[in-house]
């Protein structure tokens, strides 16, 4: 398999010292050595010398892979595993080695955006007859098993307003503004959480720019490995988030911060010069939402008051704690608040087992993961989880509501606009 040389390298500098066995999601379930983050190393290195062939068990083993980049966080070799999963996915991506039905939804969604919000909007016209609402969760649980969704699995509900589909007004001139970028999940199925968000911006005091222009930042593109297909996207993305100039490029979603910030990059590195400099330059002015409220303590503290006490814990996403390296971001908005008791979980950073396509095509071991989750989250005895992915939040609801808990989970910008002064 032609497997890029220097990646290779990198694979080589694996010793085998499994450090990262005991922080990997998949391979704390499965047991199994080949699903481990060592195990994908040394296998990407058979495949590169022609010494495996593309069986469908190896083909299974590098789709396995949530991309929470755990490995990565404790790998004292600096393996790069994700890099080397997404760079054996565009090879099975270009032999075609792919589920058909998911790669159509994915690509829809960050190719043909137009094409895909018509079908969300027409498909909740039969949501009443194939689901049943569950109120205040964003969740719905079909009535029967279909195609794609066994009868025991929940599904995001899809709002009939889009975040983007609100008019956000003449854009601001001031040379200090910032871009706000929002993501899929936050556009279709929570937009309350992004209007919230932009409150908080706007009472903080930023002047903030809405482009409803903004596409999909491509992480299910690079999940697929449609690496060729991708590349419009994310210079398009570019060109609308960075047009007017803005200081900083806030992202509204963990993943999608990684996906802009370091993502964009890695998948332009064999590009010109001038187009890294172009790339590496808008990465640059990315900031993750929650860590950029963290920047801003005094501002956010005049914005919310706890009028009683409240006991709160968090989950911290893999793409904010492990991805970007900010472990303590949620943690850090929240403490020493007047009113407010933070209880720790065991494993605040533990993978939650979403990983987009990931929770659809590998279900049962998706929730086996949550599993771990939703556990320590009850152990805990706090009744509100707060977390910043759009994707965490629909995860753990489901986990929780599978459970019958009382537990809610909010989006830190939930939890301060329903304490706001
Ligand atoms: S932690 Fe790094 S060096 Fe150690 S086994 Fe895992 S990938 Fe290899
Ligand atoms: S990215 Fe996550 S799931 Fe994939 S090998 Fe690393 S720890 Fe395991």
């Amino acid at each position: 398999m032609d497997i890029n040389k220097e990646l290779l390298q990198e694979a080589r500098k694996c010793v085998k010292c499994g450090s990262c066995l005991s922080v990997c999601p998949v391979y704390k379930e499965l047991c199994e050595e080949s699903y481990s983050p060592r195990g994908r190393a040394a296998l990407a290195e058979e495949l590169g010398q022609e010494r495996q062939d593309l069986t469908s068990k190896l083909i299974e083993i590098f789709t396995k892979c949530i991309g929470c980049a755990s490995c990565e966080a404790v790998c004292t070799k600096d393996v790069p595993i994700t890099k080397i999963v997404y760079e054996i996915r565009e090879l099975l991506y270009e032999k075609k080695h792919f589920d058909i039905a998911l790669h159509t939804v994915a690509k829809l969604m960050y190719k043909s955006p137009y094409i895909f919000t018509l079908i969300l909007k027409n498909a909740a016209l039969l949501e009443p007859l194939l689901f049943e609402e569950i109120k205040g969760l964003d969740l719905l649980k079909p009535r029967r098993s279909l195609p794609f969704l066994s009868k025991s699995r929940f599904l995001p509900k899809v709002k009939s307003k889009f975040f983007l589909d609100h008019d956000f007004g003449e854009p601001t001139t001031s040379k200090r503004h910032i871009s706000l970028f929002t993501g899929c999940v936050f556009n279709f199925i929570q937009p309350s959480i992004a209007h919230d968000s932009l409150s908080i911006l706007k009472r903080i005091g930023k002047d903030v720019n809405v482009c409803s222009e903004q596409m999909c930042c491509c992480l299910p593109a690079l999940g697929i490995g449609d690496m060729h297909g991708l590349k419009k996207v994310v210079m398009k993305n570019i060109q609308v988030l960075d047009g007017a100039r803005p200081e900083k490029i806030v992202v509204l979603c963990s993943s999608c911060s990684l996906m802009l910030k370091k993502y964009y990059p890695m998948i332009f590195e064999d590009e010109s010069s001038r187009v890294r400099e172009k790339v590496m330059k808008f990465a640059d002015k990315v900031v993750d939402y929650a860590a950029y409220l963290r920047e801003h303590p005094d501002e956010l503290d005049s914005t919310y008051k706890l009028q009683e006490k409240q006991t709160v814990t968090y989950h911290t996403p893999c793409h904010l704690s492990k991805g970007l390296n900010k472990s303590d971001v949620i943690k850090d908005i929240f403490t020493g608040k007047r009113n407010l008791e933070i209880v720790e979980l065991e494993e605040p950073e533990a993978c939650c087992g979403f990983g987009g396509i990931f929770n659809y095509k590998f279900s049962e071991l998706s929730l086996k993961i949550l599993d771990r989750k939703v556990n320590d989250i009850i152990g805990s005895d706090a009744k509100t989880v707060l977390t910043s992915c759009s994707g965490c939040i629909m995860q753990i609801r489901e986990g929780l509501l599978r459970r019958d808990t009382d537990v809610e989970v909010l989006h830190i910008s939930e939890f301060i606009m329903r304490n706001k002064r």
